[in-house]
């Protein structure tokens, strides 16, 4: 019994906490307020993964968070619901911090979600190995109508809710493949490694040539319901 009302009392407390919280009648930095905007350019803390989930179903909250980060785009309209594959909060990206070998649609969480990948693990772990930035995000893609390959389960990409990266390439023009590095030891297989277990931070899936064959050359990155890192 004791427990238990141990237990209420302390939910309680944590529901007024957040009450207080979202009614503004508590000051705290943005960083640690769960209802503050994501802030893709501070350093991810605990918050940062449901302040990302907030994102998912409010695209005008979503559009203003991209905004304040290095990421350029087009908001694109709702498709028509009766459509095989409709697509609803995306948008068309055009370059983040770094350039991309062309534009793709991604649904709005994505797109933040690789901005934060881009800016707390990407470029950090490429400054580190090389001392130098990545300067472009090599990819083969984000929409298709389809269902995952063997399986009848629709895609994340049929969302648009998915990315497939094949390759980095530096500032100095040295090129880093999925495909011909990640099995060969080096600098270049390390900076894979980093750069997936990255993506595992800030995607809610992401699989590589570890997990099976039809990955040999991409990482899959999604923000569909399962979290999976492999
Ligand atoms: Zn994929």
């Amino acid at each position: 019994m004791t427990i238990f009302r141990g237990f209420l009392i302390f939910c309680l407390v944590l529901i007024g906490i957040q009450l207080a919280l979202w009614r503004g009648w508590l000051d705290v930095p943005p960083r640690w307020n769960p209802w503050a905007l994501l802030d893709i350019r501070e350093t991810p803390n605990l918050l940062t993964g449901f302040k990302l989930w907030r994102l998912q179903d409010d695209p005008l909250l979503c559009q203003q968070a991209l905004s304040r980060s290095s990421l350029r785009f087009t908001a694109l309209a709702d498709s028509r619901s009766d459509v095989a594959c409709p697509l609803n909060n995306t948008l068309r990206v055009h370059r983040a911090g770094v350039a991309f070998s062309s534009s793709f649609i991604a649904s709005c969480p994505l797109a933040a979600a690789f901005a934060l990948f881009e800016r707390h693990d990407l470029q950090p772990a490429a400054q580190a190995l090389f001392g130098q930035r990545v300067a472009r995000v090599e990819h083969v893609g984000s929409f298709a109508c389809r269902t995952i390959a063997g399986s009848q389960r629709r895609s994340q990409h049929a969302a648009a809710n998915a990315l497939d990266i094949i390759g980095f390439r530096l500032a100095d023009g040295r090129r880093i493949s999925v495909l011909q590095d990640w099995s060969k030891p080096g600098k270049n297989a390390e900076f894979l490694r980093q750069a997936q277990q990255g993506a595992c931070r800030r995607f809610n899936t992401t699989l590589g040539p570890a997990y099976n064959a039809a990955h040999r050359d991409h990482f899959h990155v999604d923000m569909g319901r399962w979290r999976m890192c492999r």
